[in-house]
């Protein structure tokens, strides 16, 4: 989401090679600041979600398309000031450059990965997110659980997501989330 007009920064290097905090990789939804309601882009404002939690829109963002589309319009606060933990690291000169476009590179490998083998498996053609696919593949993994089927295409499935969860959770997602993980 951090992509501005210019200069061109290393930052933005990394985040136009990714877009995963646009595209439903990273979260469900986008938070909204109170008030932003009224401004949103339109199609944004389509998917306006308000819970117990506050405010928000559904990702994937619809102006995601390998990169974001409205980059030099009005957007919410959150895509211009959402940084994840690889760029904090990388301004604090705890990664390079290299190693961030690795990390990038490899999470998109493995999701591209895992997306092929979804759709070849279910036959599901239209456009999903990751995160749309692993709650799928939880409703599934559960459903098999109840009725004693096997599919071991499901396992292997649930088995990589796992491992592209885990390295989001690692590399992207605020660091108090990683802790959690390794602490259960
Ligand atoms: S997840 Fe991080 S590296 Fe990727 S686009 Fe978003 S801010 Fe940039
Ligand atoms: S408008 Fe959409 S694509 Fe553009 S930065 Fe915001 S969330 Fe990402």
């Amino acid at each position: 989401m951090n992509i501005v007009n210019k200069p061109i920064t290393i930052e933005q290097e990394i985040c136009v090679k990714c877009g995963m905090c646009c595209d439903g990789t990273l979260f469900n939804n986008a938070v909204l600041l109170k008030g932003e309601k009224k401004s949103l882009p339109p199609l944004i404002a389509k998917r306006y979600i308000k819970s117990k939690t506050g405010e928000a829109f559904k990702l994937p963002c619809p102006y995601f398309d390998k990169k974001c589309t409205i980059y030099d319009q009005e957007k919410p606060d959150v895509c211009s000031s959402f940084r994840c933990e690889l760029l904090k690291n990388l301004s604090k000169e705890k990664t390079t450059k290299a190693n961030a476009a690795q990390i990038v590179e490899n999470a998109m490998d493995l999701r591209s990965e895992i997306f092929t083998m979804y759709e070849k498996a279910y036959k599901i053609m239209e456009p999903i997110s990751f995160r749309d696919i692993l709650f799928d593949l939880r409703v599934r993994t559960e459903k098999n659980e109840l009725e004693n089927i096997k599919d071991p295409q499901l396992d292997l499935l649930m088995f990589k997501s796992h491992i592209l969860e885990i390295l989001l959770v690692k590399y992207f997602k605020p660091s108090d989330e990683y802790q959690k993980l390794v602490m259960k």
